[in-house]
């Protein structure tokens, strides 16, 4: 081994340690930038360290420079206009976007290795070079898909509802027998480019078939599971052309991805193959409870709800996607501290789907500064919901909905906040539609609940202003 591999071997191990440090710091809000910025500096190490390796090696044509320097300024310039502009509610379709372009390069590598150097890397790292060859395209191919369904749903391009296409048993059967009969034939070594076609294609299709049928209130599931497919295809990149820091660098994704997956699956009451074979997510709105009449509904006044809450001694706050879409944190914030300063406990419920991606309501919360003990998990949160005077929900739907304690609809099985255990709720939502799992919500007519129909920022806007002109009545 010569000295520079030497150094961009202990580069490598560097940069790997970043990524662990960084995903540790990501643990608290508190560290989670520092984190960031840790990952970050082990990220350039390693693109630096594998660049100053290809010049050593004096390897790549003219062309082959040209072409990474153009990928690497357009993918640059893309990833950053993205971060830039991008709508935190729109994260989610954003990372399921870098899923499938993560697991499309991934397998790209493996199918340009196959093509091009037939086996030439591996023999040192895996146990032969076919295994990881061919895992690496099927997890990818199925990734690429899978995100890009994924991201069509979740910015309603595509139905978010569970789409189950006629005979997709069969379907699923037919292509997973090619998928798995094909890469088992490559695992024997045999260097066939038809059957590594077969795997292509059928991973590809089964991609698509995996995340149809998958839909409604499950999706945060699929993402996370999806984000851990990309960082084992990663991985498996990584033992085709012999890269460690690929290797180590997928290995975190994949892992990470995985425990997530289990704690979001865990969260939901589903587990990860019943989903996966689509069987929740599907659901009849009639069984959920219709709310189709109007006539129940109680609605309230900003003052009105001013005085519910001016008067208590515990609020319990419950945010939602609304929270997010209307940006309404800031008034959350200084309504939490209005009520504070007349001593009134103040506590936010968090339930862990809520919003669009995992920690969304912690990320806006934390965002302007609400203390960290003031945010109660799931499971703690539901204990003070009977001690609770007033419940009030911001834009939280289906992370509230009792429909889930009943079998037969979308969100079945589902743990919910015990919002209905509050002696009264208020809820600041602008209509009485439905929320993503597209059901509705008979807590909306429950007689202790109260409807302030509203814009979530406009709505806590004129609660705070209603309480401050109480004040000084
Ligand atoms: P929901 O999607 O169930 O409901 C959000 C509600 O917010 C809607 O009913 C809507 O009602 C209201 N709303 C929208 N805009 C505003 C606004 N500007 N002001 C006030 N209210 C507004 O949200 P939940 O947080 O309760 O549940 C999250 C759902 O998303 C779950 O089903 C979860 O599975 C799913 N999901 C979660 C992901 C995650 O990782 N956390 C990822 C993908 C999906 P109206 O239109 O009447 O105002």
């Amino acid at each position: 081994m010569s000295t520079i591999e030497t150094v961009v071997d202990l580069i490598y191990l560097l940069a790997a340690a970043l990524f662990v440090m960084g995903l540790h710091l990501m643990n608290s809000p508190a560290t989670a930038r520092k984190g960031s910025q840790f990952s970050v500096v082990g990220m350039v190490l390693a693109i630096c360290a594998t660049l100053a390796y290809l010049i050593d090696q004096g390897g790549g044509s003219a062309t082959g420079w040209a072409v990474l320097a153009v990928g690497f300024v357009v993918g640059s310039l893309i990833g950053l206009r993205s971060a830039d502009k991008v709508k935190m509610t729109d994260i989610p379709q954003l990372v399921s976007i870098f899923n499938a372009v993560g697991g499309g390069a991934a397998a790209l590598v493996a199918l340009t290795d196959f093509v091009h150097d037939k086996n030439l890397h591996l023999a040192t790292i895996a146990p032969t070079p076919a295994v990881a060859t061919a895992l690496d395209v099927l997890i990818g191919a199925v990734t690429f898909t899978g995100s890009i369904i994924a991201a069509g749903k979740l910015q309603g391009l595509i139905s978010g509802s569970p789409i189950i296409l006629p005979g997709s048993k069969i379907i699923n059967s037919l292509l997973t027998i090619a998928g798995l009969g094909s890469a088992a034939f490559l695992f024997t070594g045999a260097a066939n480019t038809n059957v590594l076609i077969i795997l292509l294609v059928a991973a590809l299709l089964f991609g698509v078939t995996l995340v149809l049928p998958i839909g409604g209130a499950d999706m945060p599931v699929v993402i996370s599971l999806l984000n851990a497919f990309t960082g084992t295809a990663v991985a498996m990149a990584g033992f085709v052309i012999n890269s460690s820091a690929l290797i180590i660098a997928g290995a975190l994704v994949g892992a990470s991805g995985t425990i997530l997956t289990k704690l979001m699956a865990d969260a939901m009451n589903r587990s990860i193959p019943n989903i996966m074979i689509g069987g929740f997510g599907q659901g009849d709105a009639a069984a959920a409870g219709a709310v189709t009449s109007s006539g129940n509904i109680k609605q309230v006044s900003a003052d009105d709800a001013a005085i519910q809450l001016a008067y208590a001694n515990k609020v319990i706050f419950v945010p939602g996607y609304g929270l997010a879409a209307a940006q309404a944190q800031r008034e959350l914030k200084d309504l939490a501290q209005l009520l504070e300063d007349r001593n009134i406990e103040v506590i936010f419920a968090i339930h862990p789907v809520a919003g669009r991606m995992p920690g969304h309501m912690n990320v806006l919360l934390a965002e302007v500064d609400v203390p960290y003990p003031q945010l109660y998990e799931m499971e703690a949160a539901n204990l003070e919901f009977p001690t609770a005077d007033v419940a009030l929900v911001i834009g939280a739907n289906d992370v509230i909905n009792p429909a889930a304690r009943r079998p037969g609809n979308a969100i079945s099985g589902m743990p919910i906040l015990d919002v209905d255990k509050a002696k009264n709720v208020i809820v600041i939502k602008r209509s009485m539609g439905q929320g993503y799992a597209g059901i509705d919500n008979e807590l909306y007519l429950d007689e202790k609940t109260s409807m302030f129909f509203a814009d979530g920022k406009k709505g806590l806007a004129q609660i705070s202003s209603a309480v401050r002109e109480l004040v000084t009545d």
